[in-house]
């Protein structure tokens, strides 16, 4: 490295805290001297039983076109099917992150601004500053969105509402009538992202298709990902579905070889499994369903869950996450979020589930 790089950057680049992901089972082993198989990570939203099966082989059968560039269209197309779009509404990412950071690049800039709410995914913040907008962020309501308050924030500079639903890391939820009227409200001029990264955990009452807003409103976007249910945040693969316009916008400044060919495959192999999304669904729904009680047993209070973690208040969060880590457990302290009196607990395995409560039950006792 040299001594002194003279280069000048941009100051919001300058300025700009990296995303801290959750720490990694391998460097967790290194610091707390344990044995990386006696390790349990839930810190990250993964999906604990792993890619589904139909995904793992559609990889393995897809490294034999390694070497050949990827091609997008199979995806697009199964895609388009399964939301009743056409693939010209569609923009893949590598990743959700990445069609975050497209509509970043398309929508905003210097003089130009966001709004979010307190304590959303923090990614809004960062693609926002990235390109030299500002992000506003509003106040929120009990954790969540205060979508009043978010649209009294929308000025004329702004150009994309960033909204989770469910929220990463609060999980909390806001119900589709809430948010429909929301978007009849917003000036046409903005882009109202619609992050659903958890959607498919919904259960069926709670899940509209929100894809078919579309028709009424065209400044809305919705994001999903192959991350989170699928089981495939290691391959990166993640969608937009907008109006052919914004997509054609988005589709300009990606990369034309975002995502890899297997993820591609991956990403196809998963849609085709749909046992595996729908036990994913039910052992997340249960293991939920016991972390909760588990924690509110040792008189903890967790926020309102709908995604595939639970959120909790901890006194003394950062000395229960240190004897947690000690032990072998990884959860995600939320200091970052600005909520350093809470952890966020991904839904294990049963096993899981189970050692992640007993832990804390030790540590607390
Ligand atoms: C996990 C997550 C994402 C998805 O990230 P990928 O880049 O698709 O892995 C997007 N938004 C939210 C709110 C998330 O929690």
């Amino acid at each position: 490295m040299s001594l002194n790089m003279n280069i000048p950057s941009q100051p919001y680049i300058t300025q700009l805290q990296p995303y801290q992901p959750g720490l990694p089972i391998e460097q967790v082993a290194r610091q707390y001297g344990l044995d990386a198989s006696q390790i349990i990570k839930l810190a990250s939203n993964e999906n604990p039983f792993g890619m589904s099966p139909k995904a793992s082989a559609a990889v393995e059968a897809a490294l034999s076109e390694g070497h050949r560039y990827p091609e997008q269209f199979s995806l697009l197309q199964a895609l388009a099917v399964r939301h009743d779009v056409k693939p010209t509404q569609l923009v893949l990412g590598n990743g959700s992150n990445d069609v975050l950071d497209l509509i970043a690049r398309v929508f905003l800039g210097p003089g130009v601004e966001s709004v979010s709410s307190q304590y959303a995914f923090v990614v809004y913040q960062l693609s926002t500053q990235a390109v030299g907008a500002t992000n506003i962020v509003v106040p929120a309501a009990n954790y969540g969105h205060d979508l009043n308050a978010m649209l009294a924030a929308i000025t004329p500079q702004t150009r994309v509402v960033w909204i989770a639903n469910p929220n990463n890391p609060t999980g909390t939820f806001l119900p589709s009538t809430t948010v429909k009227q929301f978007l009849a409200k917003v000036p046409p001029e903005a882009l109202v992202v619609l992050d659903e990264a958890y959607h498919e955990y919904l259960s069926p009452e709670e899940c509209e298709d929100t894809v078919q807003w579309l028709q009424d409103f065209p400044n809305l976007i919705a994001v999903r990902t192959f991350s989170k249910i699928y089981g495939l945040a290691g391959v990166r693969v993640g969608y937009g579905i907008a109006s052919a316009e914004v997509a054609d916008l988005l589709n300009r400044v990606r990369q034309a070889f975002n995502v890899n060919t297997l993820g591609l495959a991956g990403a196809l192999g998963a849609l085709k499994d749909n046992a595996f999304v729908q036990s994913s669904f039910e052992a997340n729904l249960s293991g939920r369903q016991i972390l909760v009680s588990g924690l509110q047993k040792l008189g903890l209070t967790c926020l309102p869950a709908y995604g595939n973690f639970v959120t909790v208040e901890v006194p003394d969060a950062a000395a229960v996450n240190e004897a947690l880590l000690k032990k072998g457990v990884i959860v995600r302290p939320l200091v970052p979020y600005g909520m350093p009196n809470h952890l966020r607990i991904t839904i294990g395995t049963p096993q899981e589930n189970e050692r992640f409560l007993s832990t804390l039950t030790n540590i607390l006792r």
